[in-house]
């Protein structure tokens, strides 16, 4: 209903809304009709997009409305995803690049996809740096003894075997280290305190990892012996964030931790307690963090071969790899979970897909993307054959927004698609999506990517931490998940709706 106080801008929004609404309306009301009356109804909603890409022969099915509910339906009576992040946690636990755990999950991903029934499971190699985290212990050793919750970053050098000792400085940012002297930071520990904020989208995440990447090179380009970062997280608690970080060629490698949120604030207040008077905080600090070597890891694959055109490819994703102190629950089993159960709901629901769907565990993402950057070096010649390719990587909280990066000329026309998720209370949003890390390469090739947005308001009080167990993935919410990539997927699978190539980046 448009009522009489409505601006033009209001009326507009609810006509359009009403229309979206209405095509599903249409779908759903269909679907409880004959066969005969569905195929007039579905050639109305999408005769549109059709004709934007025609394509020689026609697609055999475009009851697409209905296969979508059909899926979702399908879902929201399994609980696949959940269980084979539970068999991934329980089963094989840690898995950081290289390690026992990383081969055991590879032989674990290689299994599970065997025994869903894929119809391709293959595996890719992947060279890998190995690192083991080893001892670490940190502590005020003057005025005030204190022990504080440190764990290495990924990548970090040992402190000598005997540990080493020296004054902290605290800096709020890693701009405000740049802007010291030498004077002032040489032989001393840096302690970056930055803090982040909660936010549904993370995007905080981006303004304070920096310090955790490059707080070692900034901190030893200025002569100081090792750095501590406030963690990078949103709780406060005593549980240290690691994550990787970076040595430059041309710079001191000095040993690089985190100390809990909770750590940083007792510091901080002895700081703060410290403040006039010339006494100055003494930190012991010992890690014996190691690199043990080159190992091969593995992209791990598995595929439904397409039935009407096998060489295009829809290709969904996480990543196997996790941090060792949780057992990489939310980071990223439950990517891991989704995604293998998308496909395989996809196929059990609506049987063999009409383009070929992909399901790409990368290995080593957490070191630096180096599963995905070798998968895009060795399937170059292929990459122009992706339909659309996503990643699932930030958890296990719900989707409620649609970010795409399509050819914008046929964005439009995936309305079908868009009306499904309105209808789950999924919002379309910016053409500009970046498709999760392991496929960020992507569009650059000209591959379109989606990012389904998740409510990550506390996904990073639990990243890189211990604390990243099961426990923390609430069952509703990942199976919401699993409904609608099943959906996308099932969408860009049997409908002839073509993306490519991407919309440039700016
Ligand atoms: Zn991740």
């Amino acid at each position: 209903m448009i009522n009489a106080s409505q601006t033009p801008i209001q009326i507009r929004s609810t006509l359009k809304l009403s229309l979206v609404a209405c095509t599903f309306l249409l779908i759903q009301a269909c679907s409880q009709t004959t066969d005969n009356n569905f195929t007039e109804t579905s050639d109305f909603s999408t005769s549109n997009h059709l004709m934007d890409r025609s394509f020689t022969p026609q697609w055999s099915n475009s009851d697409i409305g209905k296969d979508m509910l059909a899926v979702r339906r399908a879902s929201e009576n399994s609980l696949l995803s959940y269980d084979i992040v539970k068999s991934l946690t329980v089963e094989v636990g840690p898995r950081i690049p290289g390690s026992k755990g990383d081969k055991a999950a590879v032989a674990w991903a290689e299994d599970k996809l065997q025994s869903l029934g894929f119809d391709k499971v293959y595996k890719q190699p992947v060279r890998v740096r190995n690192w083991e985290r080893g001892f670490a212990d940190a502590r005020v050793l003057a005025p005030f003894e204190q022990n504080l919750v440190i764990t290495a970053l990924g990548g970090s050098i040992a402190t000598p075997e005997e540990g080493l000792q020296a004054k902290v400085l605290m800096f709020d940012s890693l701009n405000d280290l740049q802007l010291a002297s030498n004077g002032e930071v040489e032989g001393n520990i840096v302690f970056l305190n930055t803090k982040m904020q909660r936010d549904r989208a993370g995007k905080f995440y981006g303004q304070v990892v920096p310090n955790r990447v490059n707080g070692a090179v900034e901190a030893a380009k200025l002569g100081a012996k090792a750095v501590i970062i406030r963690s990078v997280g949103t709780d406060n608690s005593r549980f240290a964030h690691t994550g990787i970080m970076r040595y430059n060629d041309e710079v001191k490698k000095i040993p690089a931790g985190a100390i809990s949120t909770a750590d940083a604030d007792i510091l901080e207040a002895m700081f703060e307690t410290l403040q006039g008077s010339d006494q100055e905080i003494v930190l012991s600090l010992n890690m014996q963090a190691k690199d043990a070597g080159w190992q091969t890891s593995y992209n791990v694959i598995g595929e439904f071969t397409g039935s009407e055109r096998p060489e295009e490819v829809v290709l969904i994703s996480a990543h196997l790899d996790s941090w060792d102190e949780g057992t990489g629950a939310l980071d990223d089993g439950a990517g891991v979970g989704i995604v293998t159960a998308a496909a395989k709901l996809v196929k059990e629901t609506l049987g063999q897909p009409k383009r070929t769907i992909r399901v790409v565990l990368y290995a080593a993402e957490e070191i630096g993307l180096v599963g995905a950057y070798q998968y895009t070096r060795a399937n170059k010649d292929d990459l122009p054959n992706i339909i659309m390719a996503a990643e699932s990587d930030f958890g296990a909280g719900q989707i409620y927004q649609l970010d795409t990066r399509f050819n914008s000329a046929v964005r439009n026309n995936a309305e079908d698609l868009y009306a499904a998720l309105a209808e789950m209370g999924i919002t379309l949003g910016s053409n500009d999506a970046r498709g999760g890390p392991d496929v960020s390469m992507l569009p650059a090739q000209g591959v379109p990517v989606i990012s389904l947005r998740q409510d990550g308001t506390y996904y990073f009080d639990y990243h890189h931490t211990a604390n990243d167990t099961l426990d923390k993935i609430k069952i509703e919410d990942i199976q919401q998940n699993q409904s609608v990539w099943a959906m996308v997927t099932a969408y860009m699978a049997n409908t002839n709706f073509d993306p490519r190539p991407a919309e440039p980046l700016e």
